[in-house]
């Protein structure tokens, strides 16, 4: 079976969300992002969400087992079920060393990273308008800040990573969603 495994990757405010929606829809795929799997444990009130709400709060990393342990089982499944389009893990090269052992076993892993990329004064504006359009408890200004930070540090190391393996595609996220959508698709 043919299968599209794509990963979004891209800092805070780059679109992933919007965007793993959009081709989720498009292509007939599992949007499976990391950030509302966690967010819906806090909801729940579990205690992984208990545990999770601290760090989302702040803005820092959840840790990699209790978010590999959320997300991959879907993963897999979705692989083993004609792909899937995943957003916001990994976030960090251990995470990705991770994911890559588990998903090759059964040829699971990313076939194509898409690296959503736009300068930083974008992303803050467009975070802080999410804020007052939907309150989110970490779109502050101080958490926002922090969220950069760490994708700077722990994230981007990612997209070195991913090229060096020859599955990266950067495409330039300071445009429309339709524009954004449509470069992704043409780099399928
Ligand atoms: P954004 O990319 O805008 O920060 P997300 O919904 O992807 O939004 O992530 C929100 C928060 O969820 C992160 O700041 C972090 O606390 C947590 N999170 C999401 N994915 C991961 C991950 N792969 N590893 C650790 N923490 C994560």
């Amino acid at each position: 079976m043919l299968t599209m495994r794509l990963i979004l990757l891209g800092a805070p405010g780059t679109g992933k969300g919007t965007q793993g929606e959009r081709l989720a829809r498009r292509l007939g795929l599992p949007h499976i992002s990391s950030g509302d799997l966690l967010r819906a444990q806090v909801r729940d009130e579990t205690e992984l969400g208990r545990t999770a709400a601290r760090y989302l709060d702040e803005g820092r990393l959840v840790p990699d087992e209790l978010v590999s342990g959320l997300v991959m089982p879907a993963v897999l499944d979705a692989a083993a079920n004609g792909g899937y389009i995943l957003d916001g893990f990994p976030r960090s090269v251990a995470q990705a060393i991770k994911a890559d052992e588990l998903a090759a076993r059964s040829g699971a892993g990313a076939g194509r990273v898409i690296y959503l990329s736009a300068p930083s004064q974008i992303l803050v504006r467009r975070l802080l308008d999410r804020a007052a359009a939907t309150g989110r408890s970490d779109d502050t200004l101080d958490v926002i800040t922090d969220r950069l930070r760490i994708f700077e540090s722990e994230t981007s190391p990612l997209v070195d990573y991913y090229r060096s393996r020859g599955v990266l595609v950067e495409v330039a996220a300071d445009r429309s969603e339709d524009e954004v959508t449509e470069a992704i698709v043409a780099a399928l």
